[in-house]
């Protein structure tokens, strides 16, 4: 998963950007970077591994001139933790630097890449992204604008992209708005990124959204909305308000929080654990559901889970043992709060159960009298293939067991999902939503192999 942004029309853009970047890095935790573009066209980049933080060092961002740049924060599937897959991607092509900033997965990259290396083209890495250059660069439509909308109406899934060709920005959602894109103002320039949180941080005011389908330019900050992409029916990405993005900000046109909350208190509403003494998050992503847990269910709300914020998930790749390990190195339970209590445990999500399983162990080591475990969204049965970073089905501990057996393994005394109806009437409308993951129903057609290359494609091979 990843997290975008662009800037036009601001002295100092690769600080705005890198700005930016700090508050999107719970969308990518890998690699980072920014291009910058100076007022004689010229376009700079700096792409490394690791937090915004890590990488961009002041005398780094000296180096980024310009008053235009575009920023990713990205985090991968495995097997292609590689700085060849850190974005944004700067290249020369006929009509000048073209840099692009991808927030999605293709569903049809591998059969384009095909058709394009049939064609003589030469992939650098294996990455959707990559695909979406090509498709630009070989358009023979007459403008740059045309050459973009052209690719971008030739990918399918999700693409969201932030992209600078010259001194001029242009930002687009697919029309089936799988990934959110936010815009804002400061003076006379403009700032787009994934979540409004990114637009906050850098006090950006007039905040808009880009809806499905949206294709904007952006020059010298003046913002102008292109003819829309071919429409198609709306999927959001539902785990996105479930999981993903930060309490703080609003996308697709909804605070995040309110959504979260509301999901609390669908469980709250629905399944209830009766007798509980107290109800506690696992931090930070199921916090706010708590809230709405225990507002709607009276039962006492508490911290029970400390969280360590200095544990990062730069470079690992998980093994199994080695997940159960962080599971301590993440979180220590108050045992004071869960002695002898019948405690609810509130969840956004159940991926693996790894986590969870390690939690159970430690709250019940606690002295927890009773554990209720409660999940804010249903079990998921399927891998995403539009840009979250979810496990194969073999992995995923719902697709393959019942919540019973699911139950016994975790170690609790209930275990309790909201339903998929649940869940989306807590989202908000009813309709266009993506929750393929939960539900099966994905909304693009997905070439058989597709999960399998994903998931052991060389280590050049990315998502974004
Ligand atoms: P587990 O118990 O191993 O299934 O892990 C569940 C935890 O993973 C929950 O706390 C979720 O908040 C979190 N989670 C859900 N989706 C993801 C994801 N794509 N990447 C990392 N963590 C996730």
């Amino acid at each position: 998963m990843c997290g975008i942004l662009g800037v036009s029309g601001l002295d100092g853009a690769s600080r705005i950007a890198q700005l930016g970047l700090y508050a999107l890095q719970h969308r990518g935790q890998e690699s980072a970077g920014i291009v910058a573009v100076d007022p004689a066209g010229q376009a700079r980049v700096h792409r490394g591994m690791g937090l915004v933080s890590d990488v961009f060092s002041e005398s780094r961002l000296a180096q980024l001139t310009g008053d235009v740049a575009v920023g990713h924060a990205r985090y991968s599937t495995a097997g292609s933790t590689v700085l060849a897959n850190a974005q944004p991607y700067l290249v020369n092509y006929h009509e000048g630097p073209l840099s692009v900033a991808h927030n999605g997965n293709l569903t049809n990259a591998t059969a384009l890449r095909e058709e394009l290396v049939r064609a003589g083209a030469i992939f650098q890495s294996s990455s959707d992204t990559e695909v979406l250059i090509h498709l630009i660069a070989r358009s023979s439509a007459p403008t740059v604008e045309s050459q973009i909308r052209d690719a971008l109406e030739q990918v399918e899934g999700a693409c969201t992209v932030v992209i600078s060709a010259g001194r001029t920005l242009y930002a687009a959602v697919d029309s089936r708005g799988f990934r959110p894109l936010v815009w804002g103002r400061i003076g006379q320039g403009v700032v787009i990124a994934s979540e409004t949180c990114a637009l906050d941080l850098v006090g950006a005011t007039d905040l808009a959204e880009l809806a499905p389908g949206d294709f904007v330019r952006i020059e010298d900050g003046l913002v102008t909305q292109l003819a829309p992409l071919a429409p198609r029916p709306r999927s959001r990405c539902i785990f996105e308000l479930v999981y993903f993005a930060r309490p703080d900000s609003r996308i697709f046109d909804r605070s995040v929080d309110g959504a979260r909350r509301e999901l609390g208190r669908a469980l709250a509403r629905h399944h209830a654990a009766p007798g509980a003494d107290v109800v506690f998050s696992v931090p930070d992503s199921a916090n706010v559901m708590a809230l709405g847990y225990s507002e709607v269910s009276g039962v006492k709300l508490e911290h029970a889970l400390i969280r360590n914020h200095y544990v990062g998930r730069t470079f690992i790749h998980p093994t199994q043992s080695l997940r159960v390990a962080k599971v301590k190195i993440k979180f220590n339970p108050v045992r004071e709060i869960i002695a002898g209590r019948s405690v609810v445990v509130i969840d956004d999500s159940l991926v693996r159960g790894t986590t969870s399983k390690g939690l159970v162990q430690m709250i019940r080591g606690a002295g927890a009298r009773e554990v209720h475990l409660r999940l804010g969204s249903p079990p998921i049965t399927g891998p995403c293939h539009y840009g979250i970073d979810t496990p194969t089905s073999d992995e995923l501990i719902a697709a393959n067991h019942s919540t019973e057996a699911i139950r016994e393994y975790l170690g609790v005394d209930t275990l309790e999902y909201l339903t998929l109806d649940e869940m989306v009437d807590a989202a908000g409308p009813r309709t266009g939503w993506c929750h393929a993951c939960f539900s099966g129903a994905y909304p693009t057609e997905i070439p058989t192999d597709l999960a399998r290359h994903r998931h052991d494609a060389p280590p050049m091979a990315a998502s974004a």
